[in-house]
């Protein structure tokens, strides 16, 4: 080993370090940590990111609790009995948070992700479909089976349609909501609906889309043909954030359809990426054929993860949450978090060239477009280009169906994100506006809607 040469002086810092192919002999772990290291700086300050609802600080102790857990294996419910018991103490803490009726009957898992969380939701409506169709009498070989949502849906559900070869019935936003249209949305449910997906928090705008009154429409279609149709809420940015600060807000367990409901502990859980959890309401709406067994000292522990094998590191991290915020501590951070966005929705209005779409007081998301009568010579892609050269980084993207001729633009707040960093991008916003205005060169105004930077 050659371990008296200068990193910088050495062969590998000579070479590209993205290799396709395996290199022969080893090197140092010092030469290795710091090129690869080094082969991220250019990724941008991860806390500028104005894009993404993903948690990106987490206190020392937590990531020191987490680095030293991370060769726990979340399945492996007997060697790490501690560990499993830790994951259903949160299950349990979400489902309170969530007003499940019942702590004994209610069932529920870590994933990795709102995604995965969103496929076992799925999957459980589409089993609990299939055996109440039948008997129903319903010939479920005739049609697909469907799944009504708003347009605003996020991705995962166009995947869970795909894969469980599913009707994905979307019903179209309009302008002024850009929510789920309760007065429309019966109109899509036949008896080939397996549910219908109600969003706390639709991923382009941060609207939620009104709970309540679905249920009160499900409510009366069930009472009224004798069906169980359920609503499986999305909460991925909302269910954690929801019942610390709206807690009067009815969107949850307290409505009698919400059957299963699923959040991404990454976002505002305040965890890093990647951890999520679904609950049922009840073991009722999680069809047995779901639900495998894994040992667990000596006995069984029910499991219904996709995932088998990963490491418990972010359980763990959810838990430290938990256990050090308590109620009062994550109320405290997502109230900063909401006054921080609706600072930043203020000074976008003040400019007066935008509408504003969500003011940052149900999720903290600023969102807005250029108004249409405005006479500016730029447009929101050039003031993401600006921003961007100021280190933060904001999407500019249209709108989904129907609205596709809207391109909008989005802050994202976070728990890590300070008034005084608010104070420096309002700065910026302002100041990109004004260098836009006197710029004579502008290169995007004529170009079509499409998506710049991520959205989800
Ligand atoms: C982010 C998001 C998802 C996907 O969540 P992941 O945790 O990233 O898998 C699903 N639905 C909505 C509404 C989201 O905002």
């Amino acid at each position: 080993m050659k371990n008296n040469i200068p990193v910088f002086g050495s062969k590998q810092a000579q070479e590209n370090v993205i290799l396709n192919k395996l290199n022969q002999e080893p090197l140092e772990p010092e030469m290795a940590y710091r090129l690869i290291k080094d082969q991220l700086i250019d990724e941008g300050n991860a806390r500028q990111n104005m894009a993404t609802f993903c948690q990106t600080y987490m206190e020392p102790e937590a990531t020191k609790l987490m680095a030293e857990t991370l060769e726990k294996n979340a399945i492996d419910k007997s060697e790490y009995p501690s560990t499993a018991a830790i994951e259903e103490a949160c299950v349990n803490i979400i489902a309170d948070l969530w007003n499940a009726p019942s702590m004994e009957n209610k069932i529920g898992t870590s994933t990795v992700g709102s995604s995965e969380a969103c496929m076992l939701g799925g999957m459980a409506m589409k089993f609990r479909w299939q055996e109440e169709a039948v008997k129903r009498g319903v010939d479920i070989t005739k049609n697909k089976p469907n799944l009504v949502i708003s347009s605003g849906y996020q991705v995962c559900w166009e995947k869970f349609c795909v894969y469980w070869d599913i009707e994905l019935r979307t019903v179209p936003m309009d302008e002024d909501q850009l929510s789920i249209d309760v007065d429309k949305v019966m109109d899509y449910v036949d008896d080939y609906t397996i549910g219908i997906v109600g969003i706390l928090g639709i991923t382009y705008t941060g609207k939620y889309d009104d709970i309540k009154a679905l249920d009160e429409k499900v409510e009366q279609f069930n009472q009224e043909t004798g069906r169980e149709l359920g609503i499986h809420v999305d909460a991925a940015s909302g269910g954690m954030f929801a019942p610390f600060v709206f807690p009067d807000l009815e969107w949850d367990f307290r409505l009698n359809n919400v059957v299963s409901i699923n959040t991404s502990g990454h976002k505002y859980g305040l965890v890093y990426p990647g951890i999520g959890w679904v609950i049922w309401k009840d073991r009722k709406y999680l069809p047995e054929k779901l639900i495998f067994s894994v040992s667990y000292l000596g006995g069984s522990i029910p499991t219904m993860a996709i995932n088998f094998s990963r490491s418990a590191s972010q359980i763990l991290g959810q838990y430290y949450n938990f256990y050090r915020f308590g109620f009062e501590g994550y109320k405290s951070i997502h109230l900063r978090t909401q006054k921080v966005a609706m600072k930043i929705a203020e000074a976008i209005e003040k400019t007066e060239l935008f509408d504003i779409y969500n003011d940052g007081s149900n999720i903290p998301i600023v969102c807005y477009k250029l108004k249409d009568n405005s006479s500016v010579a730029w447009n929101l892609y050039d003031l993401a280009d600006r921003l961007q050269m100021k280190g933060w980084q904001v999407p500019a993207y249209p709108l989904p169906e129907d609205l596709e001729n809207i391109v909008i633009q989005r802050f994202v707040c976070r728990g890590d994100f300070g008034m005084n960093m608010a104070d420096a991008l309002i700065q910026d916003i302002n100041r990109s506006i004004s260098e836009l205005n006197k710029a004579d060169v502008s290169m995007h105004v004529h170009e079509k809607p499409h998506v710049q930077g991520f959205t989800h």
